[in-house]
């Protein structure tokens, strides 16, 4: 099974996707981790894109599509992939189409993860992370034991300098602008299914199982 996650950042698509990724044994490609992972390690595409990430921006369409192609040339993902936060354009739309089609494969659902705005911005300005093992937190909603720490592994819980507000804001506009069109077009495609992510997990996972099983 060959699959997108859509939405806007704040969703909780990133948990779907990984929740998705265990229960049916598909990869978890996120191009946001893959990204982060890179400037962490201070590699060369972790230095050519930091600034898109740390202002919101996208990173160029070309750069993103050669690294998904590669990707989705790896083995692993012969009997089927989870693909979050890509496509993010139009283009890179076709671009995947094209990947997909050069495999003889094809895309089988695009799920739109949705969830109202006023949930979307608590969740963003409120999301932490673990500086050490990576583990997320919401002050709003998933508060740590203790202030400021991680339960898994007493690391320190920072902000990501992509949740700060002036770059929530950038990201929510590049999403209406850039994003938000792919869900017309997956919907001519007739493969788009839409979950509502503003209760609970489980509630949000008996919404996918019925869509993919
Ligand atoms: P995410 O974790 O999916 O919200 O992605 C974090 C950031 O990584 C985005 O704000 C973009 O700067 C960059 N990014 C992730 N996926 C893409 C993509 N498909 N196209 C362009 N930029 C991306």
């Amino acid at each position: 099974m060959n699959l997108i996650l859509l939405g806007p950042p704040g969703t909780g698509k990133g948990t779907v996707a990984q929740e998705i990724s265990s229960r049916y044994h598909l990869p978890h490609i996120s191009t946001g981790d893959i990204f982060r992972q890179n400037i962490k390690n201070k590699t060369a595409l972790g230095q050519e894109v930091e600034s898109y990430l740390n202002k919101g921006d996208l990173v160029p369409d070309d750069l993103t599509n050669r690294l998904v192609e590669d990707r989705l040339n790896q083995e692993d993902v012969a009997d089927g992939f989870i693909l979050d936060g890509y496509p993010r354009t139009l283009d890179q739309a076709r671009a995947l189409a094209e990947i997909l089609e050069n495999k003889k494969a094809k895309l089988d659902v695009a799920l739109n993860v949705y969830v109202p705005d006023e949930i979307i911005l608590k969740r963003l300005a409120g999301r932490r992370v673990c500086e050490s093992c990576g583990d997320t937190y919401n002050i709003y909603y998933k508060k740590p034991e203790v202030e400021g720490t991680c339960d898994t592994c007493g690391g320190k819980l920072i902000q990501r300098e992509d949740d700060s507000e002036e770059t929530v804001k950038n990201r929510l506009k590049t999403y209406e602008e850039k994003t938000a069109p792919l869900i017309s077009y997956y919907e001519q495609e007739n493969i788009l299914k839409t979950v509502d992510n503003s209760a609970s997990l489980d509630e949000t996972l008996a919404q996918v199982k019925e869509v993919l099983d």
